[in-house]
């Protein structure tokens, strides 16, 4: 992995101004925010800074105001929350360059903190515009970013800054970058991918780059019933993207030819009706699914086998869940493969590392987030990284 600077990197910055992205788009409603984990998550950074004397000013964008001030979308509506997550006053600053950041800065003492208003209120910042960069970058000393969920974007605030200020990666986006590295950049071998989720057009790209990734290609959810009907399997009622079956037939010559086994369920949970606990579950072969039925979940011997396959691995990536788990009983597959991947991980035989928003419910529903080696919530980002693809923010940190 390229190397990227970190903040045991900084030196003295006691009356320096850090210019600090982080990632502040919380859940609302009425209001307030729903959940504090992104606060959370970016709190270190902001206290390490503070606490070596440096001025903090945070730098997030809300929402999507498409380059206009709008008065719902200030960040303003988060001070309260950023204080109470950090336990300190926060000023906030209704700009994000100019006069009045410089006379804030002013009043601003050594370790004191500022909340810059969202930065995609300005045009130059989604446009990537050098000119509002070096306007945002005028009065900094450094610049901090600890947004990894914003770094598949190039713009000003999460790419254009780093080439202005010495850049640094804060806490989070280290120890996102580190996980991630450990995963799929040098992972210890065998690597075992799961790929779930309701389509295989959504993530075309991540299975044609995990393909010559890992060592196995755990397919299930919904995209498993496409490469089933690849296969010549008769889904019934299933949701199955039939136009995709060259392509799953493409992708699995391609595993073929790089040694990588794609494992697809043998035993499948089937109902006549999409609700909870249906009279008409049952579980039953895959060759067996009647066309009236629709695979929801996989089934046991599926995951046995699946559980057994985990046990040969030293790492797991993990995105999708295996079943409509958001219904009784179709999240049983889920839960139980989630337990084997989280009890491997506390033995200390496997590295597991998962991400994807509705992975991070699931996994959290089996009450085996914490037990992962690392859950990543960057949503769009940990999407594009899968893919392989080089993230524009995470880039410009290695300079
Ligand atoms: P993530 O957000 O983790 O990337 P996705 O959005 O790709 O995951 O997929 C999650 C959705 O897939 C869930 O809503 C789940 O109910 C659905 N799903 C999984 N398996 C099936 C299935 N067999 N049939 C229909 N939907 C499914
Ligand atoms: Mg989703």
């Amino acid at each position: 992995m390229a190397q990227f600077k970190t903040l045991d990197d900084l030196g003295d910055i006691a009356g320096k101004v850090a210019l600090v992205r982080v990632d502040l788009n919380l859940p609302m409603k009425d209001g307030r925010a729903t959940d504090l984990t992104r606060v959370k998550a970016v709190a270190p950074t902001i206290l390490e800074l503070s606490d070596k004397g440096a001025k903090v000013l945070l730098l997030a964008h809300f929402g999507r105001p498409k380059g206009m001030r709008h008065s719902t979308l200030s960040t303003s509506f988060v001070q309260d929350d950023v204080e109470d997550v950090l336990g300190k006053e926060v000023m906030f600053i209704s700009e994000v360059g100019g006069p009045v950041v410089e006379q804030s800065i002013g009043i601003l003492r050594n370790g004191d903190i500022g909340l810059l208003d969202n930065v995609r209120f300005w045009p130059g910042e989604e446009a990537n515009d050098s000119e509002f960069a070096r306007a945002m970058a005028e009065h900094a000393d450094l610049y901090v970013n600890d947004a990894f969920s914003a770094a598949h974007r190039a713009h000003a605030s999460t790419e254009g800054l780093a080439h202005l200020l010495p850049a640094y990666a804060g806490r989070a986006m280290e120890a996102e970058l580190k996980a991630l590295d450990a995963a799929l950049g040098s992972p210890e071998t065998p690597v075992a991918a799961v790929v779930g989720g309701a389509k295989v057009s959504t993530k075309l790209a991540v299975l044609e780059n995990l393909v010559h990734k890992v060592q196995h290609l755990i397919i299930g959810g919904g995209m498993a019933n496409t490469f089933l009907a690849a296969r010549g399997v008769n889904v019934g009622k299933s949701l199955c993207e039939h136009d995709l079956t060259d392509t799953a037939n493409a992708i699995m010559d391609a595993a073929d030819q790089a040694g990588c086994t794609v494992h697809l369920p043998y035993d499948v949970v089937v109902a006549k009706e999409f609700a909870a606990n249906p009279p008409s579950k049952r579980v039953c072969n895959v060759h067996e699914v009647g066309a009236d039925e629709m695979i929801l979940d996989i089934g046991p011997l599926a995951v046995e086998a699946l559980a057994d396959v985990l046990k040969t691995c030293r790492t797991l990536v993990w995105n999708g869940p295996l079943g409509a788990f958001e219904t009784e009983p179709f999240d049983e597959a889920t839960v139980a493969l989630a337990k084997t991947a989280a009890a491997l991980t506390q033995d200390g035989s496997l590295i597991s590392v998962a991400g994807g928003g509705d992975t991070v419910a699931a996994l959290a529903h089996a009450g085996v987030e914490s037990e992962f080696t690392y859950v990543s919530t960057a949503g769009g980002a940990f999407l594009e990284w899968m893919e392989g693809k080089t993230l524009p923010g995470v880039a410009a940190l290695k300079g």
